[in-house]
């Protein structure tokens, strides 16, 4: 028997890093999933892996940021499996820069994909699940919400998705629907091999300077937050919501 036994999950971003993590713990569970990502390819492989690990997946192309593909990627969803329990709000960018240097499509791309696309599959997904007074979304934010060098654009996003979640929290509770976040701090993902690339050093480098301002002295693993996120996806976590639970080796304040 699995926690997550008979739930329907949607993931965005799930192709890969912690999206891919996440939907796998939740197949894990026992969740059927649909993987939503631009990565068309990327979900498809992930996809036929739960498969043969037997899990009902689907793979479905979508911008979470385009509200027509928002739509049609929970209709799809519910074609297939007929119900909606839980939504991972994890699709993300980064498009890091100094503010004077920051372009207005560098913030305009970042707040749309992590913030409006949270939304739009927010206000998509609860149509379903108050209809079915049952649902669990989770969002991934950032300890980079309580501010980072260089990232305006992703820490304004990170810390309006807390806000998003505090809200969902409130409007949807009566519904039986809880709302919360997780903020990773440094996890090993492309996402952070990419900023090392960009910063002119190697993975590792980066990593091992991070660690030692992290208390747990090593940055995290995508299945680290994975587990979090089922966590509160599940019936475990019934009666917390509205809640930001910081993955992250110490406190909030620690930042990369
Ligand atoms: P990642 O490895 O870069 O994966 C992100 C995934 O999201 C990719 O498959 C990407 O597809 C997809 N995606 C991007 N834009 C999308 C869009 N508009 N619609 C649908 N899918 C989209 O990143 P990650 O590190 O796993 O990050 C996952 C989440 O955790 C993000 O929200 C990130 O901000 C957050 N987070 C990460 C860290 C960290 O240290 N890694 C820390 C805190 C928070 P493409 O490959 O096609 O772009």
């Amino acid at each position: 028997m699995g926690r997550l036994d008979g739930r329907v999950a949607l993931v965005t971003g799930a192709a890969r890093g912690i999206g891919a993590a996440t939907a796998r713990r939740l197949a894990q569970e026992g969740a059927r999933v649909a993987l939503a990502d631009l990565d068309a390819e990327g979900s498809a492989a992930l996809a036929t892996e739960l498969g043969a690990a037997g899990t009902e997946a689907l793979s479905l192309t979508c911008d979470v940021a385009d509200a027509a593909q928002v739509q049609q990627t929970v209709d799809r969803t519910l074609e297939r499996f007929e119900r909606l329990d839980i939504l991972v709000n994890n699709a993300g960018i980064l498009r890091d820069n100094l503010l004077f240097k920051m372009s207005e499509d560098d913030w305009d791309r970042v707040l749309a994909v992590h913030l409006r696309g949270a939304f739009l599959c927010a206000r998509a997904a609860q149509r379903v699940m108050v209809r079915q007074t049952y649902g669990r979304i989770v969002s991934v934010s950032s300890t980079s919400a309580l501010g980072n060098r260089g990232q305006a654009n992703y820490s304004a996003a990170k810390a309006g998705l807390q806000g998003l979640t505090r809200t969902l929290a409130i409007e949807l509770g009566p519904f039986g629907i809880t709302a919360n976040a997780v903020a990773p701090g440094f996890i090993d993902t492309d996402m952070t091999r990419a900023t090392a690339q960009r910063l002119g050093v190697t993975p590792e480098q980066l990593q091992s300077g991070a660690a030692q301002s992290i208390p747990l002295r090593r940055i995290g693993q995508p299945s680290e937050v994975a587990s979090v996120i089922a966590f509160l996806a599940s019936d475990d976590a019934s009666y917390v919501s509205g809640q930001v639970i910081y993955v992250a080796g110490g406190p909030a304040g620690i930042l990369m």
